[in-house]
């Protein structure tokens, strides 16, 4: 799909008309679409051991792949908190938003609903003393994994995104 709009959300007209990568008009009555990033929020928990928390995801896309846990930053959140509450409802883990640390941000592209969304995933890390209390929520995470940065399977990741974000954590050189 070229872009997400079939019709003009304001009078119906049919789909707008591209005047920028960002921008399309209806011909009718020149309401204005956008198609913008979308910002999520994502998290690098790590322990004392240098070791990452890596999840399996259970739902597409990217389903069987590997990620870090994270999603989209809802109305009215700092992505402090989104980073919080997307740990929590994805595997149980409690750490206040105040314990994360922006990292790094990388553009990514999510496929949903027959179009392929710009995101900016904006990564932020976080320390706990064990991955002990993990509890997947079993619709997002069909498994967690705790892993030495170093042995963290790259090429298994469903986003280069996420990928590259741990790959930049492992170097210690956060661009
Ligand atoms: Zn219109």
């Amino acid at each position: 799909m070229e872009h997400p709009f079939q019709h003009c959300s304001a009078c119906g007209a049919g789909a707008p008309e591209p005047r920028s990568g960002r921008e399309l008009v209806c011909r009718t009555c020149g309401y204005r679409h956008f198609v913008t990033p979308i910002p999520a929020a994502c998290v690098i928990l790590h322990d004392s051991t240098g070791r990452l928390l890596v999840i399996r995801r259970a739902h597409e896309p990217g389903l069987g792949r590997l990620g870090v846990p994270g999603g989209v930053i809802e109305g009215g959140e700092t992505a402090e908190e989104a980073c919080a509450r997307e740990l929590r409802e994805e595997t149980g883990l409690v750490v206040a938003a105040e314990e994360f640390r922006y990292f790094t941000s990388l553009p990514n592209q999510y496929l949903f609903q027959g179009f392929v969304w710009p995101t900016i995933d904006l990564f932020y890390s976080a320390r706990v003393e064990s991955f002990d209390a993990a509890v997947p929520d079993a619709a997002e995470v069909s498994q967690w994994m705790a892993l030495p940065a170093d042995k963290v399977p790259l090429e298994d990741f469903a986003f280069g995104s996420n990928a590259e974000a741990v790959r930049r954590w492992r170097m210690g050189v956060p661009f």
